[in-house]
């Protein structure tokens, strides 16, 4: 699943090339993939441009104008594939092969523009979803996410009053959009192996020093995620054909198995608050 630091850099990445391209031609092969009246959907976009894209949590919001704004988010398996000649930025779901061969036959979605560059929407398993909103319907959907982990909202006082009331195991609280935006599987096993933190610990239960740690880690690693374009697998490639290389930076993540790289015992999984789990059993408490 994409997460933070992966929206972070498809998003910067169509910025470049995206905005203000007309919309000539709109693609739905999948109806339910768009969560609004088709006819209205295709209406409101058709001539128009986007005008800014922006990010909050994992969810993407490409501005057309001041009260309507496009909402994509990825889910599991969604992709974005932007075609032009010579050009494919591709981003989003990273564990399978991309298809370049565009339209696949997971694209649900795609826009053409007036240079005739395309931007493709890709989903296998279809949990994702495009919507248009308005500023009112935009404002209510942010208000369910949890502070922007990299902002400087995020403080230590801050993180400290989120856990004050959540009585639960540390992994299930990482990764709840509601109080922490953007933080997924992969970056909430890397944050609790740095801060040598249990996934399973009660949040009660952490002390001061845990807290500081998580409170940094999730800084640092969401960070240098992001610097070098996230976290991306196989045959993955991003504009400009670069890898997302994080992969090479991974302690914890899908290392099942495999000495700890601190510690040398075996890296074990676990299932926690839904979700296969990486950790040491040794350096984790
Ligand atoms: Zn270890």
């Amino acid at each position: 699943m994409p997460e933070l630091p992966e929206i972070e850099t498809i998003k910067n990445d169509l910025a470049v090339k995206l905005l203000n391209k007309k919309i000539v031609q709109i693609k739905v092969n999948l109806p339910k993939i768009v969560k609004n009246p088709l006819a209205g959907f295709l209406k409101k976009l058709i001539n128009e441009s986007f005008k800014k894209v922006n990010r909050r949590g994992k969810l993407m919001i490409f501005e057309i104008n001041k009260d309507l704004f496009l909402l994509i988010h990825l889910r599991m398996t969604g992709q974005l594939i932007y075609q032009e000649k010579g050009v494919v930025i591709a981003g989003g779901h990273s564990d399978t092969k991309l298809d370049f061969s565009l339209p696949g036959k997971h694209t649900h979605l795609y826009f053409t523009f007036a240079d005739k560059s395309q931007l493709f929407f890709n989903d296998l398993r279809q949990f994702g979803y495009a919507k248009l909103v308005d500023k009112k319907e935009l404002d209510q959907t942010l208000l369910r996410f949890g502070v922007e982990p990299l902002s400087a909202d995020f403080t230590l006082q801050k993180l400290k009053d989120l856990l004050k009331n959540k009585k639960r195991n540390i992994k299930a609280f990482l990764l709840d959009q509601q109080v922490i935006a953007g933080i997924g599987n992969i970056y909430a096993d890397e944050i609790l192996f740095a801060s040598k933190v249990f996934p399973l610990r009660r949040t009660e239960t952490l002390n001061a020093k845990e807290i500081a740690d998580i409170h940094t880690n999730t800084k640092k690693i969401l960070q240098k995620a992001i610097k070098y374009r996230g976290t991306t697998f196989n045959n993955y490639v991003d504009s400009e054909g670069k890898k997302g290389s994080f992969l090479n930076f991974l302690q914890v993540y899908q290392r099942a198995n495999k000495p700890c790289l601190k510690c040398k015992s075996i890296i074990k999984k676990i299932k926690v608050a839904g979700r296969g789990t990486s950790l040491c059993q040794k350096c984790q408490k």
